[in-house]
C-alpha cells in the first residue's frame, strides 16, 4: 500500500451517493487522495503495472463512498478499561474509536478539553490510524442546561463536556479561546429534553457572528420548540434533535435552510436496552426516551414534506452503552424503517449530505471524479438490506483519503488488551 501508486477498483456494482441508481463498475482510479475518474478505464492506466498500480477486484461486490457519523463523540468521559474503576472526572480518549467500522468521517459535537482537536490532527498527520474529523470543544450552555450537571457553586469543573457561559459576552469569549485552539465548530447545547428555552435568540445570534466572523460553524443541542426556533432565526449551521419543534418551527427552519440532525440511534438504544437489561442499567428515563424517539421518527417525516435536510448521526460515545465502532450505521436503518427513506436516500444522506457535518460539502461523500477518495467496498447490497452496514461485518475494503486501510489491527488490539488485562 502506498499513496504514490495508482488505485484502481475494477468491477463491481457502484453505488456512487448522489442518489443515481446503482450501476455496474468498470474502473474507479484513484491518485493521490483523489477520485481521479470513475468510468471506463483510462488509456494511460497500465493494470499490469504492479510498481505503479494497484488493482482492487470488487466483482461480485459493492463499492459505495465512505460513512460519515455526523454525530459521534471521542472524549465524553465514559471510557472503560477492565479492571479499572470508572470514576467522574477520569475522561480519556477512547482508542476504540479508530476501530473500523466503514466509517472514513466523524463530526464531534463536544467533549472534554481539546482532546479531541489532538486526535485529530494526530490523524491528519498520520501519527496514528482513524477516520477525518471536525471537532467542537466544551458545549457553551447556562445555568440548567443539559451539561450544567454540578451545583452552581462547583460551576462546571474543567474537566466537564460543558462550559457555563451565563452571558452573551462570556459565550463570545469562549468562542475566541475554542478558535485559538483549534476546533471546527462550535457547540451550544440548550435544556436536556427541551423542558424550557434556556438560551437567547440574542446569545445564540451572538455565537453564530463570531464564529461565522472566524470561520467556525455553530451547531447546537436543541429538543425544545423555542430554542429551535430561535437557533434557525440566529442562523446556526445546523440543529441536533429539534424533537418538539411545532410545525411553524420547523417551517422557521425550512425559511432559514439549515438541515436538522435528528439523531434517533442513542433513543433507540436506550428504548431496546431498558428493555432487556432494566431501567436502572440505563440510568435514564426509558418512558422519556421512547417518547423522543417517536417524535424524532416523526421529525424525520415532516422535514421531508418541508424540504429540510437531514444529517445522519448516533450519538456513538456518549455513553458506555454506545460503543465505537458498532452504531454508526444504525442510524440508516432507523431513517428507513421509521422516517420513510429508500435505503437509497439515507446512503445519500450519510454520504453526500454529511459531508456538510465534516466541513466537506461538495467535496466528500460522492464516489466521482474530482471528489476526495473516501471509498467502501462490501460482500452484501446496502441496498437490499440497509443494515448490513452496520459493524464493518461485510466489509472487504475501506479506503480514505486515497490510502487502503488496514482491516485487521488485531496486533495492535490484542496490545491495547494485554495492556488493559
Ligand atoms: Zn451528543
Amino acid at each position: 500500500m502506498s499513496s504514490d501508486k495508482t488505485l484502481v477498483i475494477r468491477n463491481g456494482t457502484l453505488i456512487d451517493g448522489s442518489g443515481k441508481g446503482a450501476a455496474r463498475n468498470e474502473a474507479i482510479v484513484i491518485e493521490g487522495n483523489r477520485i481521479k475518474s470513475v468510468g471506463p478505464l483510462p488509456p494511460d492506466v497500465a493494470l499490469e503495472d504492479a510498481r505503479r498500480v494497484e488493482v482492487i477486484d470488487a466483482g461480485g461486490q459493492w463499492i459505495m463512498p465512505g460513512l460519515i457519523d455526523a454525530h459521534c463523540h471521542v472524549s465524553y468521559g465514559y471510557p472503560t478499561i477492565k479492571g479499572e474503576g470508572k470514576g467522574r472526572g477520569t475522561a480519556r480518549p477512547e482508542f476504540s474509536t479508530l476501530k473500523s467500522a466503514g466509517v472514513t468521517g466523524l463530526s464531534v459535537p463536544g467533549g472534554t478539553w481539546f482532546t479531541d482537536v489532538g486526535v485529530r490532527d494526530a490523524i491528519k498527520l498520520g501519527l496514528m490510524a482513524g477516520p477525518r474529523m471536525y471537532v467542537a470543544g466544551r458545549m457553551i450552555v447556562t445555568y440548567g442546561c443539559i451539561e450544567d450537571d454540578e451545583p452552581s457553586w462547583e460551576g462546571t469543573p474543567d474537566h466537564s463536556v460543558g462550559k457555563l457561559c451565563n452571558t452573551a459576552n462570556e459565550m463570545v469569549t469562549e468562542v475566541r479561546r475554542q478558535s485559538k485552539h483549534g476546533v471546527n465548530f462550535i457547540k451550544m447545547a440548550d435544556s436536556r429534553s427541551g423542558e424550557s428555552q434556556m438560551l437567547a435568540k440574542e446569545e445564540i445570534a451572538a455565537v453564530v457572528g463570531e464564529a461565522h466572523r472566524r470561520n467556525l460553524r455553530v451547531g447546537i443541542h436543541s429538543r425544545g420548540a423555542g430554542s429551535t426556533r430561535a437557533a434557525a432565526e440566529a442562523g446556526v449551521d445546523w440543529i441536533i434533535h429539534a424533537d418538539l419543534a411545532t410545525e411553524r418551527d420547523l417551517e422557521a427552519v425550512a425559511k432559514a435552510g439549515m438541515p436538522i440532525l435528528p439523531t434517533a440511534t442513542f433513543l433507540a438504544l436506550v428504548v431496546e436496552l431498558g428493555q432487556s437489561v432494566g431501567a436502572e442499567q440505563v440510568a435514564l428515563d426509558i418512558n422519556r426516551m421512547r417518547r423522543h424517539f417517536d417524535l424524532v421518527c416523526e421529525l424525520m417525516h415532516k422535514a421531508r414534506k418541508l424540504g429540510i435536510k437531514l444529517l445522519v448521526g448516533t450519538d456513538t460515545g456518549n455513553n458506555s452503552f454506545m460503543p465505537h465502532g458498532e452504531l454508526h450505521a444504525k442510524e440508516l436503518e432507523i431513517f428507513v424503517k421509521h422516517g420513510g427513506y429508500a435505503p437509497m436516500e439515507a446512503i445519500v444522506a450519510a454520504t453526500r449530505e454529511n459531508a456538510y457535518a465534516v466541513g466537506l460539502e461538495g467535496q466528500l461523500g460522492e464516489v466521482a471524479a474530482g471528489k476526495l477518495a473516501d471509498i467502501i467496498v462490501l460482500r452484501k447490497d446496502p441496498l437490499a438490506d440497509i443494515t448490513v452496514l452496520q459493524g464493518g461485518r461485510h466489509l472487504s475494503w475501506v479506503i480514505k483519503d486515497g490510502k487502503i486501510v488496514d482491516l485487521d489491527p488485531r496486533d495492535e488490539m490484542l496490545t491495547f488488551q494485554q495492556a488493559a488485562e
